[in-house]
């Protein structure tokens, strides 16, 4: 847990988010400002900045939510789906806890 963190302050419910999935590894919930249709996070509960901190150790988490991704795309409906990682500020990230974006069911509303 990271004090000024907000995807810290979502996994702890210090701030509300329209949750999809929760377990005690992963959280997923829609994105405040979506870009698509569907459009969700799936994020670790650990504290974790960036995919360039990832060491075999997260391995298994790593794929954990990609599958996630493919299961919780299929509750939403959504038959092809797009997913990112931004890595680092230069990889537009903006939010320093990783998490896997998943966009589909065309242009927002
Ligand atoms: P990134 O640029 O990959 O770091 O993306 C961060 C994403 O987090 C953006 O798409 C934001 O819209 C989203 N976001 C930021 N704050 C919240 C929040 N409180 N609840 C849901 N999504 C958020
Ligand atoms: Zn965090």
């Amino acid at each position: 847990m990271s004090a000024d963190c907000i995807f810290c302050k979502i996994v702890a419910g210090s701030i509300p988010a329209k949750t999809l999935y929760e377990d005690d590894e992963v959280i997923a919930f829609h994105d405040i400002r979506p870009l698509a249709r569907v459009h969700f996070l799936i994020v670790p509960k650990a504290h974790i900045e960036t995919l360039k901190e990832c060491t075999a150790e997260h391995q298994a988490l790593l794929g954990k939510m990609m599958l996630l991704a493919a299961r919780l795309a299929a509750e939403q409906g959504l038959v092809g789906y797009k997913t990112v990682v931004n890595v680092g500020r230069e990889g537009g990230q903006e939010v320093f806890h990783i998490h896997l974006h998943v966009f589909g069911g065309g242009p927002a509303a």
